[in-house]
């Protein structure tokens, strides 16, 4: 099962359009929707139309599962096109409001980081990962992006490392350190000798910037689809032409890991699975105007779940059970080194 994975050249205003649709057609997940359609809206560059969308979330604020993280990608939307007192004000909120959700402080903080507000950039950071981590043995992957946001910005302020700082280093897995990306001195040395390799350097930092931001708010997380054992015998039952997709169930699930790794290895961010089950794929179905049997569904079948907010991340965190449901710990389970052939 190949993962629909979106087009380099998306008709932003489209998708944004297609999701508000899909929001109408699956209320209980109009948040995941709209925050998607909204990030749709701000890659086309109709940053009022975002803003909108985002006010529409925040008047049902009570049911929003995340205020704070709506609101964060409010002012970060209002400051790019001039609104920046009213984004000021919102960030002040959410700091006060010492959200539980690493996205909403990163978004924040990121917002004052790239207009040069580093000082309180670095507090904000800070703010969130004391929250957070403290006495957290393991930080989970979504506090992340909080670490490795702070520790870039203490980097151009100059700050010698402390803890939290090592253990980014140390959660870190690219090919290039932190410390050399994050490395004041290619940034600020340059100044006076060398203002091409200070300004290149500057667009290397603001593109790392961009990625985490585009990590957190990427319209479409990329989710391979996963039937358990009992969803995919009657799905094959009912839709004997969908056997050519899947041979068996061990396989299916071998693939699935395969699939991910692959995409993990090419560097694709915000990975997931979407479990599927038979009569959410035929209301699937019914809703595009065609039928289960249908193979090329499934790719838009897993797509839509995971832009209704339903992708798991993978891989599992550290000593977290497997994503297969078999209950074994990943590491022994789909997690294994060795190839599953
Ligand atoms: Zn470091
Ligand atoms: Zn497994």
């Amino acid at each position: 099962m190949r993962p629909d994975t979106p087009a380099e050249n998306v008709d932003h205003t489209a998708e944004a359009a297609r999701l508000e649709r899909t929001a109408g057609l699956y209320p209980e997940d109009a948040e995941a929707l709209l925050l998607q359609a909204a990030a749709h809206l701000e890659l086309a560059g109709d940053r009022p139309a975002a803003t909108a969308l985002y006010d529409r979330l925040l008047s049902s604020e009570s049911s929003l599962d995340n205020p704070s993280l709506v609101r964060a990608l409010k002012a970060s939307n209002l400051w790019e096109y001039g609104h920046e007192a009213e984004a000021r004000a919102i960030i002040d909120g959410i700091r006060t409001a010492s959200p539980r959700d690493p996205a909403a402080w990163v978004i924040a903080a990121e917002a004052l980081e790239s207009h040069d507000e580093l000082e309180a950039a670095h507090e904000t950071f800070t703010e969130g990962a004391r929250l957070l981590l403290t006495d957290v043995p393991e930080p989970p992957y979504s506090t992340h992006p909080l670490l490795f946001g702070r520790h870039r910005v203490r980097r151009m302020l100059g700050v010698s490392h402390d803890d939290w700082d090592t253990l980014a280093d140390a959660l870190h897995t690219s090919a290039i350190t932190l410390d050399e990306l994050h490395d004041p001195k290619r940034v600020w040395a340059l100044g006076s000798d060398n203002p091409a390799e200070l300004k290149a350097e500057i667009v290397r930092l603001r593109a790392e910037l961009g990625t985490y931001r585009e990590a957190l708010s990427r319209p479409f997380p990329v989710a391979v689809l996963h039937w358990p054992a009992d969803e995919l015998a009657e799905l094959l039952e009912a839709y004997p032409s969908l056997s050519a997709e899947y041979s068996s169930h061990e396989q299916h699930l071998a693939t699935i890991e395969a699939s991910l790794r692959e995409l993990a290895s090419s560097g694709t961010p915000n990975l997931g699975i979407v479990s599927g089950t038979v009569p959410s794929y035929e209301a699937f179905a019914a809703s595009e105007g065609s039928s289960p049997a249908d193979p090329t569904l499934l790719p838009q079948y897993a797509t839509t779940l995971a832009a209704r907010g339903r992708a798991v991340a993978w891989p599992p965190q550290k000593g977290a059970v497997c994503w297969c449901g078999s209950g074994n710990p990943y590491e022994t389970c789909h997690g294994t080194p060795a190839p599953l052939d």
